[in-house]
């Protein structure tokens, strides 16, 4: 298809029957004027009572517990940049329409006019009382760092940055499925982070977490790698900074077990990706192009394991893998916060989840004969039914085993059968 034709088609997609991607609809009986009566005055006043005499009460008679807001300001919308609110709709609604296919959950969109950090925290926490979860999505870093620690601390339902949190999670399973076929340890390999923005500082994070030694890292920016004796570091850089008086990637690959790309098109050389381990492990994943062409990386390296963000390759480290999922458990339980306990819990039920056989409607799904856990699949498909099942149940055992579960799972089966059907 052409450029001309595919823009034409995602216009028309967007504009017809009716415009946008999203709409709402009633799901109680509105026939009669019974119906009615109870829909509104005088039948709500009775649930309204209830809720103003327990405040948890929401949850039983409103749509609460299944709206998760999906906020932004449009400063870092895709590979756009700061395209302002009105133009990151589109996409806001996309992220609804995917809570909605993949989860179930009523994603509202919301676009908010403001770049000022103490505004857009306000305005969230004002609205909330509307949401079961705040999902933010596309906010420039350094804010979107404050924003969200912010609100996480001062809101009592689930908050998460997508941008962030998702594709480290995502990221995280494929690791940790990488290292496992090549025999290698998280605590023993060599890491090298290309880009230092929302999605590289939380990747670097969730990878310490599962055992990444802080001195078996090196970052890079735009500058080049991030060392402690650089001048004007930010506190998420500064936390990643070496001794090392290395500064080019060039120098910093070599001998690398793992090379992580969130950054730009294109940055790797063949020369580079020949002069890392055996076995490399490369996560080039700027989108729409990767920091190093997946054929090429291929025919460089015919023993590397390589996953990028892009859906025309194995391997695609997709972040729908991640939230509909993990704001399900986290619902479902109504937990008070994602913590780090439920995000390593979604890590290891989806890297758990591609080791398992692939049902046959996956194969189909994706024109494969046959998927199998290898270095062309270590993350599970989208459109894998068992996702709800498995991800979600994980999510939500780890918001009870950490405390922070109000609405605990009493019958794992009949939990199990509720996210399948
Ligand atoms: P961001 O916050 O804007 O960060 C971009 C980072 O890249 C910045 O730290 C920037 O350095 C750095 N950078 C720019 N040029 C560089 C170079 N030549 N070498 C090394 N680093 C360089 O953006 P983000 O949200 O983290 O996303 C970064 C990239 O990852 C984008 O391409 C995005 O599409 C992709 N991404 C992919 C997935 C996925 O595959 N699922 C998910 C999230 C993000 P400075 O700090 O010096 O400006
Ligand atoms: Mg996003």
């Amino acid at each position: 298809m052409t450029n001309n034709k595919k823009r034409r088609e995602a216009l028309v997609y967007h504009a017809k029957p009716q415009p946008g991607k999203i709409k709402v609809v009633p799901t109680k009986p509105y026939a009669t004027q019974r119906d009615l009566a109870l829909a509104y005055s005088p039948g709500v006043a009775e649930p309204c009572l209830e809720i103003n005499r327990d405040r948890e009460n929401v949850y039983r008679y409103t749509a609460k517990g299944n709206i998760v807001a999906v906020i932004t300001n449009g400063t870092a919308v895709l590979g756009l940049g700061d395209i302002g609110p009105e133009a990151a709709k589109p996409v806001m609604e996309g992220k609804s329409l995917l809570f909605k296919i993949f989860a179930d959950i009523d994603g509202i969109d919301i676009e908010l006019d403001t770049k000022d950090v103490d505004q857009f925290v306000e305005t969230v926490k004002t609205i909330a009382p509307t949401f079961g979860g705040i999902n933010l999505e596309d906010i420039k870093a350094p804010e979107a760092f404050e924003i969200e620690r912010r609100l996480k601390e001062e809101l009592d339902i689930p908050v998460m940055h997508d941008d962030q949190h998702g594709t480290a999670i995502i990221s995280a399973a494929a690791l940790l499925n990488a290292l496992e076929l090549t025999n290698r340890k998280m605590e023993e390999v060599r890491i090298v982070i290309s880009g230092a923005g929302a999605a590289a500082v939380s990747c670097t994070r969730l990878y310490k977490a599962f055992g990444a030694k802080a001195e078996n890292i090196l970052m890079l920016d735009s500058k080049g790698v991030i060392r402690k004796d650089r001048e004007g570091l930010t506190p998420e850089k500064l936390e990643f900074a070496t001794d090392l008086k290395v500064s080019t990637l060039e120098e910093a690959i070599k001998g690398a077990d793992v090379f992580i790309g969130l950054s730009i098109a294109d940055i790797m050389t063949p020369e580079m990706l020949l002069s890392m381990s055996e076995n490399p492990i490369v996560f080039a994943m700027a989108n729409p192009d990767p920091e190093i062409d997946y054929n090429l990386a291929c025919k460089t390296r015919e023993d590397i394991i390589m996953a990028t963000g892009r859906s025309d390759h194995p391997n695609q480290v997709n972040n729908v893998l991640g939230f509909p999922f993990i704001f399900r458990g986290a619902l479902d339980v109504r937990a008070t916060k994602i913590n780090e306990e439920m995000k390593m819990a979604a890590v290891k039920a989806l890297a758990d989840l591609a080791k398992e056989p692939v049902p046959e409607q996956v194969n189909i799904a994706y024109g494969e004969t046959k998927l199998t856990f290898g270095k062309d699949y270590i993350i599970p498909k989208p459109f894998d039914p068992r996702l709800i099942a498995e991800v979600p149940m994980a999510v939500a055992r780890a918001a009870m085993e950490s405390g922070v579960a109000k609405a605990p799972v009493a019958d794992w089966e009949r939990y199990r059968e509720e996210l399948l059907s």
